[in-house]
């Protein structure tokens, strides 16, 4: 590539950062870092309106979670007057006019049949500044996420407001002056972005160039309606996922190839060997789904890979209060190939912390007879550790002639209030023999 690679990632602080924002981001990122470039984040705050209290410092702790470190930072709300400096230039040079109709029509947000502003030719001094579409022309470029030139003809393109008449630019200016400014060489941008394209490429042309390679990642559908995701009817923020308990480097490696695939079929990648193998023809057309089944997947995969030291340290916030460390320390390596989420840590062992007495119908019809043995071996075995426990209870188990499976599950139903749970005799050790006793004492 010729030129240094400069990306940026440019969201509007109007919320907490959407997955398929994060995916932008991380796209940009790498693109790059591949290429010894830098990646550039930009605030762009104009819409002030939309703007949300404490949404740019949560986005940046959110990047930062994922080390999408930038190497340059920009707020577009410092930078007002490079806009309007652009602004009346296009004005003096004739492609931008001046407007005074009073309230922002709905044309402004799309494409309608009045495309052209009565107030083009007017030659007005004072206003909204509006960018003034040439007629016949054939406006083009190449995507290189799609792979094709995308071309408009420039009758279908509408006077777009550059800049409103408080001397805020609307996105359409400010996107082109600081990609210029800051010589971005690629923008990757979110699918939506697609149709405003032929305005950015007048604006980009008019203010002398050059125009970025340009990349639309096309959307995010979700798995479960095969619609586009959406903020109202699935989990798209960041930080909700990594409140449930999914870890950064699964959302990474799960996000990157939603619309991004090597060569050879490879699914694992940590961010540092994605930058490595990124590549960008990999991007995909065809629009990527949502899979919450692919996403466990990578997070159990991550979850094991990590040590039960950084378990623990992992798995604080999802802890009871009154958990002590040292029994979570021996619970990990009983749940840890069980965990799909860190949040499931309850699910698992809630009860070593808090114990809710069982439904008495979850009990086999033994179970009398199975609690009052095993509440006489558990009281004598002597050392209380898992050898002597196994072996006592396989003993009374035979000489019974108790079913193994049955005699089991209904220690495990009492012990724990319920059928699922870790391996019941290493639980039971863990539990201590003074706790075991209390519970079962509620039935014999
Ligand atoms: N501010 C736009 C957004 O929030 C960014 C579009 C772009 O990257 O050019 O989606």
């Amino acid at each position: 590539m010729e030129g240094k690679v400069r990306t940026r990632f440019a969201p509007s602080p109007t919320g907490f950062l959407h997955i398929g924002s994060l995916r932008t981001a991380l796209y940009a990122y790498a693109l790059a870092k591949k290429n010894n470039g830098d990646y550039v984040l930009r605030v762009e705050d104009t819409d002030q309106k939309r703007e949300v209290k404490g949404a740019v410092e949560a986005l940046k702790e959110t990047l930062l979670k994922f080390n999408l470190k930038w190497d340059e930072y920009y707020v577009q709300s410092e930078r007002l007057e490079k806009y309007k400096e652009a602004a009346e230039k296009l004005v003096a040079e004739g492609h931008a006019f001046y407007c005074e109709c009073k309230a922002k029509n709905a044309k402004e947000e799309g494409f309608s049949a009045e495309l052209r502003d009565p107030c083009r030719d007017k030659k007005l001094t004072s206003g909204a500044i509006k960018l003034k579409v040439p007629e016949g022309e054939t406006l083009a470029y190449f995507d290189f996420v799609h792979k094709k030139e995308i071309s408009w003809n420039s009758e279908t393109v509408y006077d777009a407001t550059l800049l409103k008449s408080d001397g805020f630019p609307t996105y359409h200016l400010a996107v082109a002056v600081d990609d210029i400014d800051m010589k971005i060489s690629h923008i990757i941008r979110g699918h939506d972005w697609l149709p405003s394209t032929p305005i950015h490429l007048l604006v980009f042309k008019y203010l002398g160039g050059p125009i970025p390679a340009i990349g639309h990642p096309t959307d995010i559908l979700s798995g479960e309606t095969g619609k586009k995701l959406s903020k109202r009817r699935d989990s798209v923020f960041v930080e909700q996922f990594l409140k449930d308990g999914y870890l950064p480097e699964s959302l990474i490696n799960f996000i990157l190839l939603l619309g991004w695939a090597p060569k050879d079929n490879r699914e694992l990648f940590t961010l540092e060997e994605f930058v490595g193998n990124f590549d960008i023809n990999g991007f995909q057309e065809a629009n990527p789904k949502f899979s919450i089944e692919k996403l466990n997947w990578f997070n159990g995969y991550y979850i094991r890979k990590k040590s039960d030291d950084e378990l623990l340290v992992l798995l604080k916030p999802y802890l009871p209060e009154n958990a002590d460390f040292e029994k979570v320390k021996q619970i990990i390596p009983l749940i840890k190939d069980r965990l799909i989420k860190l949040s499931d840590f309850s699910t698992f062992a809630e009860f070593f912390f808090d114990y809710k007495k069982p439904d008495m119908k979850l009990f086999g019809e033994n179970y009398k007879k199975h609690l009052e043995t095993a509440f006489k071996i558990i009281e004598s075995t002597e050392p209380f550790d898992l050898e002597s426990l196994n072996s006592k209870l396989m003993v009374v188990v035979k000489d019974n002639n108790f079913k193994t499976g049955e005699f089991f599950m209904d220690l495990r139903i009492a012990v724990a209030g319920s059928k699922f749970t870790p391996p019941i005799n290493e639980s039971i050790v863990i539990l201590g023999k003074e706790e075991t006793l209390k519970r079962l004492r509620e039935f014999v």
